[in-house]
């Protein structure tokens, strides 16, 4: 890894850390997003569809008609503002997977007119049939609207001993694996035809794939590589974190394409025979459901790669990974955490997936050829020269 590709990686996480998102209010992200995409001029084209997820297509030399599509999403479990109730107290929902136990007493900030505004969560509760949970917070002054978003009251990103830690990491770390794979694509003048899809609440149910998916807006071939950061394990069998990107076999619901998921783990072989030093993991990571299970279930052919998170959307637990590393807003939430190097091994894996992909032939065709010529031409000889 080359350190100009190191000290970009940083930048990137770190401008993207630092955004506001939460679910179905990711427009300060995209706002970034299509900024830099524009930076990008003619080596790239950006389109939007109808639910607002945003397509950067990058293509060199011959359109595909089964693109590589290369996703992530851009929401990350945070707060809503609902209301105010009398006495002032703030009422909001929080939209994403966080345990109601994590919140007594919990420190959390709101976006209102470009800055951050804080609050203090004083009580939470679980409301019957509803996905959100209804959560009350003092100590805010100003009149903040409805629809204003809120996350944890974190510190901005900081990177120590190689562990980058960020208000989120999820997924704006696999959506900056995208803006830096499209900038080595471009850099490198590599030809190909891959697709970056930057998708919007995953948090509540995959609500931005289900779209694309439902409206059939990726090419029916496209080969589709879902990004993610996953919580990473503490002992035994899971992934580690600086053990290198993990090739991402399944989750909680689905195994994922044997075919692509094998073309991944030989771009990473590939690698690692030019560089001893390069790392990758290759792991069941089924502490959740992902994008990419949606992905599978609508027929496509669909793999992933994923980061090991420490602090999984923010719960911190003594013992597991990301204790002790990154700022805390209250007993048991602090900055996700994931390692720097992971995150390039995996930027790494995706620009060879990139040169490779014209190689690729869904399904375990090649494992086959293989196999079968091992058969023919060695193994089926030594059973007429060994008869029992
Ligand atoms: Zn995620």
């Amino acid at each position: 890894m080359n350190r100009e590709n190191h000290g970009r990686s940083i930048e990137v996480l770190t401008a993207m850390g630092n955004l506001p998102t939460a679910p179905y209010c990711e427009g300060a992200v995209i706002e970034w997003l299509l900024k830099w995409a524009e930076r990008l001029g003619d080596s790239a084209g950006v389109r939007r569809d109808k639910v607002g997820n945003v397509y950067v297509e990058y293509v060199r030399g011959k359109r595909s008609s089964a693109p590589l599509v290369i996703e992530a999403h851009l929401d990350h479990p945070g707060f809503v503002v609902t209301g105010r109730a009398r006495d002032g107290t703030l009422r909001a929902e929080f939209r994403g997977g966080v345990r109601p136990s994590f919140f007594a007493g919990a420190r959390a900030k709101f976006w209102h007119e470009k800055r951050w505004v804080g609050a203090t969560v004083k009580r939470v509760r679980q409301v019957n049939g509803k996905r959100a949970l209804a959560v009350e917070l003092t100590g805010v002054k100003e009149k903040l609207k409805a629809g204003t978003l809120g996350m944890w009251d974190l510190p901005d990103a900081t990177v120590r001993r190689g562990i980058f830690a960020a208000r989120v990491c999820d997924d704006l770390a696999g959506a900056a694996a995208i803006v830096c794979l499209i900038e080595q694509l471009v850099a490198g003048k590599v030809a190909g035809h891959v697709i970056g899809l930057f998708t919007r609440a995953e948090e509540v149910g995959f609500a931005g794939v289900l779209a694309v998916c439902e409206g059939g807006w990726i090419p029916r071939k496209a080969r589709v590589i879902g990004l993610e950061t996953s919580k990473a394990s503490a002992a035994g069998g899971g992934a580690e974190q600086g053990a290198g990107a993990v090739i991402r076999v399944g989750d909680r619901t689905g195994i994922f394409s044997a075919g692509l998921t094998h073309f991944l783990a030989q771009c990473a072989g590939h690698i690692g025979d030019e560089d001893s030093d390069f790392r990758y993991q290759r792991r069941l990571m089924d502490g959740g459901t992902c994008n990419s299970t949606a992905f599978l279930v609508y027929g496509y052919d669909s793999a992933a790669l994923c980061l090991a998170l420490g602090n999984y959307h923010n719960m911190t637990v003594k013992g597991e990974i990301g204790w002790g590393d990154g700022a805390k807003a209250g007993k048991g939430i602090a900055s996700e955490t994931i390692h720097i190097d992971d995150f390039t091994g995996m930027v790494r894996i995706l620009v060879e997936a990139v040169k490779r992909i014209g190689t690729y032939q869904p399904g375990l065709k090649v494992v086959r050829e293989r196999l079968s010529k091992m058969y023919r031409e060695e193994q089926a000889a030594m059973f007429v020269k060994s008869p029992v």
